[in-house]
């Protein structure tokens, strides 16, 4: 169904990190096909980044504009160039990224007052409080997007909003998070990536934000309604925020192209890898990839490849962040050789959407990160979970526990909270072998059979959720009527005051 020409004008702020910036591509493709005209704003690195994708998006008569603004280094202590999250060299940084984040008010103000025509909507990332101080002065409304699904939003709400980390003195003790619809066990740890921090420039970030979502027109997720319906609700009652899941984006993509350059050029061994697919049997192969910054340091990388050897399962790992010392033990002891034939080792950037569709995956290793959780989902894919940080531990929860399509790995704490040498090895070559094996083999066939059967259920629910009439696109109509009632209303004012 086409929809009516609208002369709305949208404009975009995506966090600097792949998990974040990659959905918003798909969101401000997906405004253009309504007709709106998308301004997106990032720096140059993250232009680059999704340059082809958006060129292909103008020559198809999209009404798409990326604009750079310019982060400034020097002033937040950053290297020159470090312009994305998967850029920092240490966690030392991070504060640094965030000051530099912060100090992009002022340029991106002077940026959207002389944008033509002006704004209709600023849609940004929660990571962007400040958007809605600009909001306000520009009177636009302002829509978050936070990154996550409604289930790990809500548990982050859940947290922020009561004092139940409060009541808990051990790091180790797992605890219900209460007002879920299901029972939930999670540890301090594992449910405080998002909290106020310790030091005061986190809590002034951590109340800024509280503040911005306070004042928000809405909420924008990446999610279908049928994927986590109670928690959709909730969490729209919890912020009492109209929440509009127009998602899994990732299947807005169509050409191939597109689908295989999404957030980054592919590494070279993408058509080798593919070819090496083609040549396995249906739903033999196990794909393994953690995202676009987690990395995994050497002796558990060592473990994990040992594992991989082990379990006799194909498999294809993309290995991203590899360290010297890695490479000289691979290459060493002729791993690579070793695995030959059954086991497939690509450096760099998979084309994680062509990977996953292939008919010789049956299963994911995965650090379930949101959007490699949505897009094993669209593909109907079973994973075996291994959170490192952040909401991915909740992520884990929801594969597991509420959508009963994941095997865990067994890892219980955040990369952030581990002495480093004393906890580098946080899973055993034993516990890998056995997941791999528990989620691909046929002989444990009653599980195995139901985690696949269900995870094909869900992905044809994706699929439905964002064809013509279903709720996905259903979503996105709302979302922009609101928007148009809502400057309707706002020129009706302007001229009663005139
Ligand atoms: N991705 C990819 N190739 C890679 C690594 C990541 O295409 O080698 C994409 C992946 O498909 C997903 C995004 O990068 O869309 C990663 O987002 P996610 O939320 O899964 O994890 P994050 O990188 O934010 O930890």
């Amino acid at each position: 169904m086409a929809s009516p020409p609208t002369n709305l004008h949208f404009v975009l702020f995506p966090w600097p990190a792949q998990g974040h910036l990659i959905p918003m591509v798909d969101i401000a493709r997906m405004l253009a096909e309504r007709d709106v005209m998308v301004t997106v704003i990032t720096t140059p690195v993250n232009t680059n980044r999704i340059k082809t994708v958006i060129d292909r998006a103008i020559e198809a008569n999209l009404k798409i504009q990326v604009l750079d603004i310019q982060l400034p280094f020097a002033k937040a202590g950053l290297p020159e160039g470090c312009e994305s999250f998967d850029m920092i060299p240490s966690v030392s940084y991070v504060a640094n990224m965030f000051l530099a984040m912060k100090l992009l008010e002022e340029p991106a103000e002077e940026m959207l007052r002389v944008l033509y025509p002006p704004p209709s909507c600023i849609i940004s990332d929660g990571g962007f409080h400040w958007t809605s101080d600009v909001a306000k002065r520009l009177i636009v409304p302002r829509i978050i997007f936070y990154g996550p699904g409604c289930f790990a939003s809500l548990c982050i709400n859940i947290v922020n909003n009561t004092n139940i980390l409060g009541d808990f003195k051990s790091d180790l003790e797992y605890f219900a998070l209460p007002g879920l619809p299901d029972c939930i066990e999670v540890t301090k740890p594992q449910a405080s990536s998002w909290g106020k921090g310790n030091t005061k420039e986190t809590r002034e970030t951590f109340e800024r934000t509280q503040e911005a979502e306070k004042a928000a027109f809405g909420i924008v997720v990446n999610s279908f309604d049928a994927l986590e319906p109670k928690y959709v609700e909730e969490f729209a009652k919890a912020t009492g925020k109209k929440v509009w899941c127009i998602g899994p984006v990732s299947l807005c993509n169509k050409s191939l192209e597109d689908i295989a350059e999404r957030g980054n050029k592919a590494a070279n061994g993408e058509h080798d890898c593919l070819k090496w697919l083609d040549s396995r049997e249906p739903r033999s192969v196990v794909y393994v990839c953690f995202g676009s910054f987690s990395s995994t340091l050497t002796h558990q990388a060592i473990e994990l490849a040992l594992g991989l050897e082990s379990s006799n399962i194909p498999f294809v790992w993309f290995v991203s962040r590899t360290s010297d010392e890695f490479e000289k033990w691979t290459s060493e002891g002729q791993y690579e050789e070793r695995i030959k034939g059954r086991g497939l080792m690509v450096r760099g950037w998979a084309p994680q959407i062509l990977v996953l569709s292939h008919q010789a995956i049956g299963g994911f290793i995965t650090h379930c990160g949101w959007n490699s959780t949505l897009e094993a989902i669209c593909a109907g894919i079973p994973m075996v979970t291994w959170p490192h940080f952040a909401d991915q531990f909740l992520n884990e929860r929801f594969i597991v526990n509420v959508l009963k399509i994941g095997l865990k790995i067994g890892v219980e704490v955040p990369i952030t909270y581990r002495g480093k040498e004393k906890f580098e090895v946080m899973v055993k070559r034993e516990a890998i072998k056995l997941a791999v094996e528990g989620l691909m083999n046929d002989e444990d066939e009653d599980e195995a059979q139901t985690r696949r059967n269900r995870a094909k259920e869900v992905a044809q629910m994706a699929k439905k959720a964002m064809e013509d009439e279903g709720s996905s696109h259903l979503n996105l109509t709302m979302m922009i009527a609101a928007i148009t009632e809502e400057l309707a209303l706002k020129n009706k004012s302007i001229k009663d005051i005139v």
